[in-house]
């Protein structure tokens, strides 16, 4: 067999497929320029490093279960004069994570919220951390629907693989006795574990309404707050901005 099969073959085997893809033409420039091997182990090690880190951030973005493709470059600070974008930015680092801090992003419908969650989300990804994405309401109906023990060990233990979770749109359907007890027991066992990114349109006053129990959102909203950072949101809905743009533009309706 000729070397240059064995060598292809044992790239295939040890699955570093940019060496495979990469070796031919980095040969041919090293020989070129003489340069030493070291080099040219070097640019492919690299090149191999590089690809499985992207391929990983592609991955774990994926399996978050992101509802849309929202990111910081996309968002417009300039429409939420009222927002600190240095602190959005520091938040961005993902500090919070390490430190098992929580975010409660707060105010109407409209003004960003979700995108800014899912943002700071895939950030996370992007630096290595295990994310996923739940709506309020569809955390509890996984509960819910975790029918015997053994499938609510496996929803418990998906969750505790997680660094960050993000929980969408808390309060805008009550939850209804099982389903806010479900979701108690969800905030308990991310208690200083697992960090966790809230949406609401709700102001913690009026939680206790959402849980039907004041003693359990007592209890649920001490765990949520120890270690939180609350970014207020007031500003215009940005859907219906958007929607008066299109409006005055004169292509309402073509989306
Ligand atoms: P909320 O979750 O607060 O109800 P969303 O995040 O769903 O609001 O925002 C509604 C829509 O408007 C989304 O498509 C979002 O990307 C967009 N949007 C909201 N605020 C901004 C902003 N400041 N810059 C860019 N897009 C925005
Ligand atoms: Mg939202």
């Amino acid at each position: 067999m000729s070397s240059t099969v064995l060598l292809e073959s044992h790239l295939k085997t040890l699955k570093l497929p940019s060496f495979l893809k990469e070796y031919p033409q980095a040969a041919r420039q090293c020989a070129e320029k003489d340069e030493a091997y070291e080099e040219f182990l070097l640019r492919l090690a690299e090149r191999e490093v590089t690809t499985r880190e992207a391929n990983a951030v592609v991955r774990r973005t994926r399996q978050a279960g992101f509802p849309a493709e929202k990111d910081l470059t996309s968002f417009d600070f300039t429409a939420v004069p009222k927002l600190n974008k240095k602190r959005i930015l520091q938040l961005a680092r993902c500090e919070f994570v390490e430190k098992r801090e929580n975010i409660v992003l707060l105010g109407p419908p409209g003004v960003g919220k979700t995108h800014l969650a899912v943002a700071l989300g895939r950030e996370a990804c992007r630096r290595s951390r295990r994310v996923k994405f739940f709506t309020a309401a569809g955390l509890a109906t996984r509960y819910a629907e975790a029918r015997d023990q053994r499938e609510l060990l496996r929803l418990e233990r998906h969750i505790a693989n997680r660094h960050l979770i993000v929980v969408d749109e808390l309060g805008y359907v009550p939850l209804g006795q099982g389903g806010a007890e479900n979701l108690f027991n969800f905030f308990s066992a991310c208690y200083e574990r697992t960090s966790l990114i809230v949406t609401t349109n709700l102001p913690f006053s009026e939680w206790p309404q959402v849980f039907g129990n004041e003693r359990l959102t007592g209890a649920l909203l001490d765990r949520l707050t120890h270690r939180v950072h609350i970014i207020e949101i007031q500003a215009e809905s940005w859907r219906l901005k958007d929607g008066l743009k299109r409006q005055k533009g004169g292509d309402a309706g073509k989306r």
